[in-house]
């Protein structure tokens, strides 16, 4: 089905995932303050809106796919809430914090919208491509709305259960994962410095109990494992400032239901220092080398 949907956020991310939907077929109402990604969505088949204002006016669906919370608070408040139709669809794809997601969410429900925070898995190439994770918070009836919008953008949409669950699903995956690149980087550094071949731990770890998806889908050693950014001098793939900004998400979160996360918080203050010193425009899999002369124990 056709639908008229106003995507704000054409950045990295956002472009791609609005040309997807537009080679969909859906009618699509572009709008970015910069105008270089507005113009790129204009050649990849969307419209060009004049405003976020003027981007929901009429349409049936809302997409954001903004920086962070304050930018999705503002865009909410200042452009979507006062000028789309109550009873319009909202998904907001960023990543932001829970308790942001779940502030827009509630102030929506009050002004008789359904929304969902639907935060994505996977990075450009995946947003180009159209084969995103989406991790989605919202009712039921939000979520049946929201499925074959998503589904234009992505490889799979997870319902994760009430607004928030999205981006904390989100979060606490990341979480883990940044921990488990971490001592997946430093347990090769020291097999190295024991003289083990590291094809050879390879071979063995990735059989046994080590095993994770750091490993064997994404290993931070060139030359080993299937083709990664290590293979490209880290660079492409998942940046590591946001792995950073993940970090601190999910820091935020935990501090804010009381739980203790010491791996988390260890792999956030890496993550700082891996991106003041040079990992500020690599892959997060580049901690590797950082780890092995930046920080001692
Ligand atoms: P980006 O900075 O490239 O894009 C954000 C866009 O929002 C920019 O083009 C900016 O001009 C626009 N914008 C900001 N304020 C606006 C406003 N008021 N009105 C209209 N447009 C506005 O960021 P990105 O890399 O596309 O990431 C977007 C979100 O997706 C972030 O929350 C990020 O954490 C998350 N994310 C990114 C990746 C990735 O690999 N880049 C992966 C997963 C999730």
């Amino acid at each position: 089905d056709m639908t008229t949907i106003a995507f704000i956020g054409l950045g990295n991310m956002g472009g791609g995932m609005a040309a997807n939907l537009a080679k969909a077929g859906h009618d699509v109402a572009a709008f970015d303050i910069s105008q270089a990604a507005l113009e790129t969505a204009v050649g990849n088949g969307c419209r060009a809106a004049e405003s976020g204002a003027d981007a929901v006016k009429g349409a049936e669906a809302v997409v954001t796919m903004l920086p962070a919370g304050k930018h999705v608070k503002a865009v909410y408040t200042d452009d979507v809430f006062d000028n789309a139709e109550p009873g319009t669809l909202l998904l907001d794809c960023s990543t932001i914090d829970v308790d942001t997601a779940r502030e827009v969410a509630e102030e929506a429900g009050t002004k008789g919208f359904l929304m969902v925070d639907a935060p994505v898995s996977g990075g450009i190439a995946a947003a180009n491509g159209g084969t995103l994770t989406f991790m989605v918070g919202g009712p039921d009836n939000a979520f049946a709305r929201a499925e074959p919008i998503l589904e234009a953008m992505g490889k799979a949409v997870i319902h994760a259960g009430e607004s928030g669950a999205g981006q904390a699903a989100k979060i606490c995956n990341n979480m883990l994962l940044g921990a488990t690149m971490i001592a997946t980087c430093e347990t090769f550094n020291l097999a190295r410095r024991l003289g083990l071949d590291l094809q050879t731990f390879y071979d063995i770890s990735s059989k046994a109990s080590g095993q994770s998806w750091s490993m064997t889908s994404y290993c931070p050693v060139p030359g080993i494992g299937p083709q990664s950014p290590a293979d490209n001098d880290y660079e492409g793939g998942f940046a590591a400032p946001l792995m950073l900004k993940d970090l601190k998400l999910a820091m935020e979160a935990a501090d804010s239901v009381d739980a203790r996360t010491p791996m988390g918080a260890k792999a956030r203050a890496l993550y700082e220092q891996y991106v003041a010193h040079g990992g500020d425009k690599k892959d997060f899999s580049g901690i590797i080398a950082f780890l092995e002369h930046g920080e001692s124990r």
